[in-house]
């Protein structure tokens, strides 16, 4: 494996198997690459890393990030802390705290003075949706689409590296308790054999990919044994094809990995490795590559998803090519999400309809093949909202808007109307059309 820049080199502090080295707001000045940057860009990064999660990673820093132009770097956007992220006023509060010498207990708490304005718990997801097992809530389950139960196993709940957008921010600063797994996975092995309705396992985080592979089997491995005939699917969320694709080539334990794989494919189930990826330089590097093969050589496969973001992915053609590199590795695109209505959102956000419109151009720059992707999608309270398009050809001219998943499957693939808004980031911020006082899934209790 003479291509890999990475020998296995072990770290030590309980992340034996992961080799990389980690970098956060503690140590990213020791970078090399900080050189570049000026004194006041660094403090500014430290300045926004005070408030939202900060880490990246050896390999991201070294194969992903064109350092020549890191400026514009959609790589390092999508990392590293950026100035323009926290809104002014809240980052000269935060710099006058760190300029003025505010001790840490201080800086933390005008942390999460700032956090608590920024939206941390968008879509209830937090409280709702949480199963019940014989009166006992399943904290480390979430079951809001009939056929699929989301795992959040506890060891899985960080990642290898932090997006700079991401929606579980509050849980990586520590605002959100972790969730924590069930004892083992009877409690979910039960759920799964008393709900018939549910075929799929989504085990996600963070990404379960932090997780060594014993640990990882011992969750699949108890569904494989279980027979359950009901459930035909299991799910595997990752972003480590992008931020740590040797998770699949030389970590100490990838081999064991990539035989579980094999395992279950083996045993007659179908194993989907939910892959994010945010840009195609994601899918550039000999290892990003190399990883996607193996995976599919074990009779995995790999559909793809992410959000669509401003100073990273907010273009036509960089959609195109992302989806056209993942069908030539032979990954099958999925969903692209519209940014979550949280933390860095004003960021980030692209408007509903110009998201829309980047979709379509896309779509008309790829072969069928790639148009399984489907988007621009809203993962919202009531349920994962599409945006089919605008139209003017009515009376008024509007937004066509859909449900592909619903809190009630009675919602999905019933087309809607809103008032056309081209500034509009989030359902929220959408009037019904056609004099409606309310969208058809809404009642007057609820918003
Ligand atoms: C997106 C999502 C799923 C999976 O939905 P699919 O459309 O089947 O991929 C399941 N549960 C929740 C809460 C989700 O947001
Ligand atoms: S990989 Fe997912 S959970 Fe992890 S930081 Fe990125 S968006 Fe958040």
């Amino acid at each position: 494996m003479k291509m890999y820049n990475y020998e296995l080199k072990p770290l030590g502090s309980g992340e034996e198997h992961i080799c990389y080295k980690a970098y956060t707001l503690n140590n990213f000045r020791d970078l090399p690459q900080m050189e570049l940057l000026s004194d006041e860009a660094k403090f500014a990064m430290e300045v926004v890393a005070n408030v939202f999660p900060f880490k990246t990673n050896s390999y991201v820093v070294d194969e992903l990030i064109d350092w020549n132009n890191f400026q514009n770097d959609p790589i390092f956007a999508l990392t590293f802390p950026q100035r323009e992220m926290l809104k002014p006023q809240h980052f000269d509060h935060m710099a006058a705290a760190l300029v003025g010498g505010a001790s840490s207990d201080d800086i933390r708490k005008t942390a999460n003075r700032i956090r608590a304005e920024l939206n941390p718990h968008p879509a209830g997801q937090m409280e709702s949706n949480i199963p019940e097992l014989n009166g006992e809530r399943l904290n480390g389950l979430q079951h809001k689409y009939n056929q699929t139960v989301l795992f959040f196993p506890v060891r899985g709940q960080t990642c290898h590296a932090y997006c700079s957008f991401c929606f579980r921010w509050p849980q990586f600063v520590g605002i959100d308790e972790l969730r924590f797994a069930m004892r083992e996975t009877e409690q979910l092995i039960e759920y799964i054999r008393i709900h018939p309705e549910v075929t799929d396992v989504l085990i996600t985080g963070g990404d379960p990919m932090v997780m060594k592979t014993k640990r990882l089997s011992a969750y699949v491995d108890a569904l494989l044994e279980s027979n359950l005939d009901n459930l035909t699917t299991i799910r595997i969320g990752t972003k480590a094809l992008s931020f740590w694709p040797y998770r699949f080539l030389t970590d100490n334990d990838s081999d064991e990995l990539l035989a579980l794989f094999k395992k279950v494919v083996d045993s007659g189930k179908h194993l989907a490795i939910m892959a994010h990826f945010s840009h195609p330089r994601e899918l550039e590097t000999n290892a990003a590559k190399e990883a996607i093969a193996r995976i599919l050589k074990t009779g995995a496969q790999i559909r793809t998803q992410s959000p669509l973001l401003s100073h990273i992915n907010d273009s036509a053609d960089v959609w195109a090519d992302m989806w056209n590199r993942q069908v030539a590795l032979g990954c099958i695109p999925y969903y692209m999400f519209v940014a979550r209505n949280t933390g860095a959102h004003q960021y980030f956000s692209v408007p509903l309809v110009k998201a829309h419109s980047i979709y379509k151009e896309a779509m008309k720059k790829v072969s069928g093949i790639a148009r399984t992707a489907r988007g621009p999608i809203m993962s919202s309270n009531p349920g994962k909202i599409q945006v089919l398009g605008t139209n003017k050809d009515a009376s008024e001219e509007v937004l066509a808007l859909q449900f592909l998943q619903a809190r009630n499957p009675d919602w999905i693939s019933q087309p809607f109307f809103a008032k056309y808004d081209d500034k509009a980031l989030w359902i929220d911020e959408l009037k019904p059309a056609f004099g409606a006082d309310q969208f058809f899934f809404q009642n007057k209790n609820e918003k």
